[in-house]
């Protein structure tokens, strides 16, 4: 699909946090608009999604000239001596395949690698990350990569996000990254229909694992609703894999794998870890 692209200028990179990012001080988002355009994307909903004529998807604005802004905004944050724990990004993916050319998430990086927040967490769905493994390994324990792998099932991505990157190369890059020692963990959240075998397939490539269904959009389940995703479950999947507690049944099934401590819950996985925030 043809994606529009544009470019924005915007005065600020760094966006105080409300509500929904407890633990953060600020998300950053390199872009505006999200080409992976998945279906259930909870920004469909919001503002952004909602206030532009284009459909979700079909259109991504880069933000330039932001590398010296998030230096000067960072360093402004200093002398204040504020905390800063950042979300990159809330909505919309860093990794997503403008990034190839543009590289404002890399710059970004190489902004934050010298001037390092006290945490940085960086959610992608891209297995683009690993280029950048030479930036995020200077931040040490100060970063941690979450990589959403909702499924083990490429039938079943195709179903629910056929723009985003296929599930192989996002374990693959999940085990790149802990290989190079980069804490990562992997987002099974909305969780999907898998295999028995996807925690396995997990097994040794993440320090932690974040779950959650679809109660997890910052409605309860509402914004899904509206999205229509339950038609997209064929009828035996929709009972076990949309209705009741999804969220506890997935973590009794990666459960038979991981122990309770790899194990988070939504909203908790996408906080920063308790240990990276101790002085
Ligand atoms: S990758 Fe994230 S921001 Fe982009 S469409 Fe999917 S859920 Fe939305």
């Amino acid at each position: 699909m043809k994606i529009d692209v544009t470019e924005k200028t915007p005065q600020k990179i760094l966006t105080p946090t409300s509500g929904f990012l407890e633990g953060y001080t600020h998300s950053l988002n390199p872009y505006i608009g999200c080409a992976f355009g998945c279906s259930y994307c909870y920004v469909r909903q919001s503002p952004v999604g909602l206030f532009r004529k284009q459909e979700w998807g079909t259109w991504v604005d880069v933000k330039k000239g932001v590398a010296e802004k998030l230096k000067k905004e960072l360093l402004l944050l200093r002398k204040k001596e504020k905390q800063v724990v950042i979300f990159m990004s809330s909505s919309t993916d860093p990794y997503q395949p403008v990034e190839h050319k543009e590289q404002v998430t890399r710059t970004l990086l190489e902004v934050m690698a010298e001037i390092q927040p006290d945490f940085l967490f960086v959610q992608t769905r891209s297995p683009m990350v690993t280029r950048d493994i030479d930036l995020l390994a200077k931040l040490g324990e100060k970063v941690m990569v979450s990589i959403t792998v909702e499924t083990d099932l490429e039938d079943v991505r195709k179903r629910f996000s056929p723009a985003a990157p296929p599930i192989p190369a996002r374990l693959k890059a999940l085990r790149e990254l802990r290989e190079a020692g980069i804490p990562v963990q992997a987002a099974v959240a909305p969780a999907l229909p898998f295999s028995d075998r996807f925690p396995e397939k997990l097994t040794g490539l993440v320090d932690r694992i974040c779950v959650d269904d679809f109660t997890g959009d910052g409605s309860g389940g509402k914004r899904t609703n509206r999205l229509k995703i339950g038609e997209r479950f064929d009828g035996l999947e929709k009972e076990e894999w949309y209705e009741g507690d999804v969220q506890r049944r997935v973590w009794d099934k990666l459960n038979e794998v991981f122990s309770p401590e790899k194990l988070i819950l939504s909203p908790e996985g996408f906080m920063p870890p308790k240990k990276s925030m101790e002085p």
